[in-house]
């Protein structure tokens, strides 16, 4: 079943982990992709979709980038960047940057598609991240605070369009294996502990796969979730079920 047949899809930090697996799957799915992300050496091994080469940090590079894709009906949000660190701790850089791409960007890229999706309707789909409004994560001020941003600036658009056919959905994972969680692990100093310690917190005993959440991707930006909007959308393993 190609359950985006006809479909027009961006997906944002699609070079690798949760955003790859999500452009993959919607080009399974019989969608048209454009895979954005900064790695072009990365974004040229994906076969199945339309690279486009760009920094999301690049002041007005968005718009010029995303300008001859034409009209989308899914733009999936996915580039992200994890912080480490208390409000005391944080460095300047960090801060910023978190909030630079996870939320600027974030709203630059929206901002560039919105005006032709509005043509024929379509779906948004941010991601977020449990470290955020749903619960606070020991040592991710900034990145908790930048995708709390995400909610509500996804909640807003909702709200604001849910009458002209667009629809705004947030995926907030738990923890996920990706290159940059591999990355995270090994800053540590002992990957193996901080593997464990981060499995401890799953009561499912395991970390999520860029592909349990590329499912979740797929049917929001399907048309089974057509009633659906404005909904944060938890995927963590029963992390913060109890
Ligand atoms: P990742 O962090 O391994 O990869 C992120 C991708 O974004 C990379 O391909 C990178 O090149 C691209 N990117 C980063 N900065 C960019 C820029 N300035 N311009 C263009 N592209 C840029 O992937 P991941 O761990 O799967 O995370 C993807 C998203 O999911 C992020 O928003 C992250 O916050 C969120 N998330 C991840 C986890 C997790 O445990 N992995 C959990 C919750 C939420």
């Amino acid at each position: 079943m190609s359950r985006l047949a006809g479909k027009r899809a961006i997906v944002t930090g699609a070079a690798q982990g949760i955003g790859r697996a999500a452009a993959e799957l919607f080009a399974r799915e019989g969608a048209v992709v454009f895979a954005v992300d900064r790695n072009g050496e990365a974004l040229a091994s994906l076969a199945s979709c339309q690279p486009i080469v760009l920094d999301l940090l690049q002041a007005g590079a968005i718009a010029t980038g995303l300008s001859a894709v034409g009209a989308v009906d899914i733009l999936f949000n996915c580039a992200g960047y994890v912080d480490s660190g208390t409000v005391l701790d944080t460095s300047d850089e960090g801060y910023r940057l978190s909030f630079a791409l996870n939320v600027h960007a974030m709203v630059d890229v929206i901002r560039a598609v919105m005006p032709r999706m509005l043509e024929n309707g379509g779906s948004i789909i941010n991601m977020a991240s449990v470290a955020s409004s749903v619960i606070g994560v020991p040592n991710r001020f900034a990145y908790g605070a930048s995708k709390a941003a995400v909610i509500g600036l996804s909640k807003s658009i909702a709200v604001d369009y849910v009458s002209r056919g667009i629809r705004c959905n947030v995926i907030c994972p738990g923890t996920v294996q990706s290159p940059s969680l591999d990355e995270r692990l090994a800053a540590t100093g002992d990957a193996e502990a901080a593997r464990k310690a981060f499995i401890g917190r799953q009561p499912m005993g395991r970390i999520g796969t860029a592909e349990e959440i590329a499912e979740l991707a797929l049917y929001l930006a399907s048309d089974a979730s057509a009633y659906t909007t404005g909904s944060v959308h938890v995927i963590d393993g029963g992390w913060t079920a109890a």
